[in-house]
């Protein structure tokens, strides 16, 4: 379904991430359609680019980040058709009214902050000033949002004085993915887990973000945030929310966000000790997270594992263990639910009996895959086996998964809709600082130092023993 026509502003049109994501993605919605061609998308940067130069630029970055059997010549040419480029310094005077002028009335106005976050304010304000952001006007801004409270409230002061809330799309780009958003259809369309989807029946919680990359190419700016800043504040934080939330009353913004921020608010701070912090070490040919962060007295965590719990009823009892970290064994996001055991067992031959676990794997092979127990095949006797009821969106699809769009496609269409359910309301983001600077500030009181992990691992010996006391294992990371 084409959404309205509309003029797209990229603050940063020239920089990696409008390279990578936000260009190849736009000219895939108009591949599939769904960009209108009556809408128009202008760069912005301080380069001196014309139209032209900026156009070859887009047509480069489709060549790389777009596969091949997805590259049209004639569609790209007519994507091209509608990109242009205005220079302007966000803190400067000259470009503004060029800008202005581009800007046609009755279509949807929308800016793309992709700039570093201490350029949100003037980029707000003269949008203001030269009369270019009308009431209707959305922007989008970016992680990093805030390193901590005092500054995600300082960054929210400053859209605020020039924008309502409702015309603020503040990106989370897990929020965009396809299973992300299948979680809630599963929770909600369904009556088969609701009923069992609180800690009677949940033994425990599961949120991996494992990546292979280290921090190698931006060290020094990693060194300042660390994996609790960078992932579990964000990403992994959103993706607790969805799973530990209340049904809303409605799938609208406000409704779900507002389920969202409850959670946020029931969580305990985890206690030290079910804190683990790493850091890669060196190996493979490579240097480890010091040399790669050019900081030999880093404290700063490329891992981190933690266990915490939810103080409300559904809740309460059910720990929700989180863990992500850099350089280890494989790329792999997942969210495991791991149900109880039944309350008691008719079969005398429980030995191959595993738990009930639902797992939602957001990447690699986006899909939820449910472990059931059955009676092995045979003639055995009643023998208990474990089998997934898998549901690969890939096969599930066919070839029709191609078309699937990705986290910052769905995004940057909703945005265009005015639809802000996927994107994180200030009072969210300030709340989840308001988690994390305490956890933060006492490890650095406590002077702590992050355990080292072999590269290609799955981390640190220390994270495998915060479950194993528990009773409890990680699931492998593959
Ligand atoms: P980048 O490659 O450094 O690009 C920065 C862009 O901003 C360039 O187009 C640059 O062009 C422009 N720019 C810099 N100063 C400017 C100014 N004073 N006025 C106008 N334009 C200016 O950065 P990036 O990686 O694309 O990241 C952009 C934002 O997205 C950052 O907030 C980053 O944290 C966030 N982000 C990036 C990624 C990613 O994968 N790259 C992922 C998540 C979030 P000129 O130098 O010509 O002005």
């Amino acid at each position: 379904i084409p959404v309205e026509p509309f003029d797209l502003v990229i603050f940063g049109g020239t920089g990696d991430l409008a390279r990578r994501k936000i260009l190849p993605g736009l000219y895939r919605r108009f591949l599939a359609g769904q960009m209108p061609v009556e809408s128009r998308i202008i760069g912005a940067a301080r380069g001196d680019l014309t139209d032209e130069a900026f156009r070859q630029m887009v047509a480069e970055a489709i060549a790389e980040f777009v596969p091949g059997d997805r590259r049209d010549d004639k569609m790209i040419a007519a994507f091209l058709e509608r990109v242009g480029f205005v220079s302007i310094d966000a803190k400067g005077t000259g470009g503004w009214d060029q800008l202005a002028a581009r800007m046609r009335p009755g279509v949807v106005r929308a800016f793309y902050f992709s700039v570093a976050p201490a350029l949100f304010g003037d980029l707000a304000e003269r949008l203001h000033a030269h009369g270019i952001a009308d009431a209707q006007a959305r922007i989008v801004v970016e992680k990093p949002f805030g390193r901590d409270l005092a500054s995600a409230r300082a960054l929210n002061a400053v859209l605020a004085a020039h924008f309502d809330e409702h015309q603020i799309y503040r990106i989370d780009h897990y929020l965009g993915k396809e299973t992300v958003q299948n979680l809630m259809a599963v929770r909600f369309a369904n009556i088969l887990f609701e009923p069992l989807w609180k800690a009677e029946y949940i033994d425990h919680v599961q949120i991996t973000v494992a990546e292979t990359v280290g921090v190698e190419g931006r060290g020094a700016y990693y060194d300042k945030s660390g994996a609790m800043r960078d992932m579990v504040q964000n990403h992994l934080m959103q993706l607790l929310c969805l799973i530990a939330m209340e049904p809303p009353y409605h799938f609208d913004p406000d409704a779900v966000r507002d389920e969202k921020l409850k959670v946020i608010r029931a969580l305990d701070a985890p206690l030290p000790e079910d804190i683990v912090r790493g850091q890669y070490l060196p190996g493979g040919g490579q240097g480890g997270y010091v040399e790669h962060s050019e900081n030999p007295q880093s404290r700063t965590e490329s891992y981190i594992a933690l266990k915490c719990h939810i103080s409300n009823w559904r809740w309460k009892g059910t720990p929700f263990y989180l863990r992500t970290g850099k350089r280890l064994r494989a790329r792999a996001s997942e969210i495991a639910i791991t149900f109880k055991e039944p309350p008691h067992s008719i079969f005398d031959d429980a030995k191959g009996w595993r738990e009930n676990v639902l797992v939602i794997r957001l990447q690699p092979n986006e899909g939820m895959n449910l472990m059931m127990m059955i009676k092995e095949p045979g003639p055995g006797g009643m023998r208990l086996m474990q089998v997934p009821l898998d549901m690969s969106f890939a096969d599930a699809l066919g070839a029709d998964a191609e078309d699937i769009p990705d986290a910052y496609e769905r995004l940057i269409m909703d945005v265009i809709r005015g639809n802000q359910t996927l994107f994180m309301r200030g009072d969210e983001v300030e709340a989840a600082w308001a988690w994390a600077d305490p956890i933060i500030a006492g490890w650095e009181a406590r002077g702590d130092r992050p355990q080292g992990y072999d590269p290609g691992s799955s981390g640190p010996e220390d994270a495998l023993m915060l479950m194993h006391r528990d009773g409890r294992r990680w699931r492998e990371i593959k």
